[in-house]
């Protein structure tokens, strides 16, 4: 019984002079390199120069603080259901007095961690957020060798509270938005 149809029967035929000689073989080969030397390249520099990237590319989270720099997220929990990949961890917290200008809500996450190594940045905690307190953006996680590196907590997802710290996440969201509207229609 045959279990493939690409099966191919070894013929032991005997060398041409020309096959022996090797050199047609070794020309055709030289032509070959010689075509792609004068094609354009498909790789670039990087980090000398960088792609340009889709406007809706889905990178490095951010947690958004309000106009009064307090933290956005309630620590509700939903964008840790949401996540297919198990990636976010998080201790909630009771907001205690005169800690009104930190934290927008009465619950706040005093932990809250990503597994980068784990996330496949599919966007749905942020789908999944109340209270607009977590987007993806357009930053590329760096690269590292020790896995530890990729837990992120709050150091490197809530955004600074000074101006020039702030993550601007507008633009991505108006071409999500326009994206949305042109499958819609
Ligand atoms: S982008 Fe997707 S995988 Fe990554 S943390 Fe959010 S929900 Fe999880
Ligand atoms: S980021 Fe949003 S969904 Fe996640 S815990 Fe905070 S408020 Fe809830």
């Amino acid at each position: 019984m045959q279990l493939t149809q690409r099966s191919k029967q070894v013929v032991n035929k005997q060398m041409t002079f020309t096959e022996r000689i090797y050199l047609p073989a070794i020309l055709k080969g030289m032509l070959t390199t010689l075509k792609h030397f004068f094609r354009r390249s498909n790789t670039i520099s990087y980090p000398k120069q960088k792609r340009e990237f889709a406007p809706v590319y889905r990178g490095w989270h951010v947690l958004k603080r309000d106009a009064q720099g307090r933290e956005n997220c309630t620590a509700c929990g939903l964008c840790a259901v949401a996540c297919p990949a198990e990636a976010i961890t998080m201790v909630a917290a009771e907001r205690q007095k005169g800690e009104e200008n930190l934290y927008r809500e009465e619950k706040y996450a005093a932990v809250y961690e990503i597994n980068m190594l784990r996330c496949i940045f599919c966007g749905l905690c942020e789908e999944a957020c109340p209270k607009e307190a977590i987007f993806l953006t357009d930053r590329i996680v760096p690269s590292d060798y020790v896995r530890q590196e990729f837990i992120f907590g709050k150091d490197m997802l809530v955004e600074g509270v000074e101006p020039e710290k702030r993550i601007d996440v507008t633009k991505r969201q108006r071409h999500i938005q326009e994206k949305k509207q042109k499958e819609t229609v």
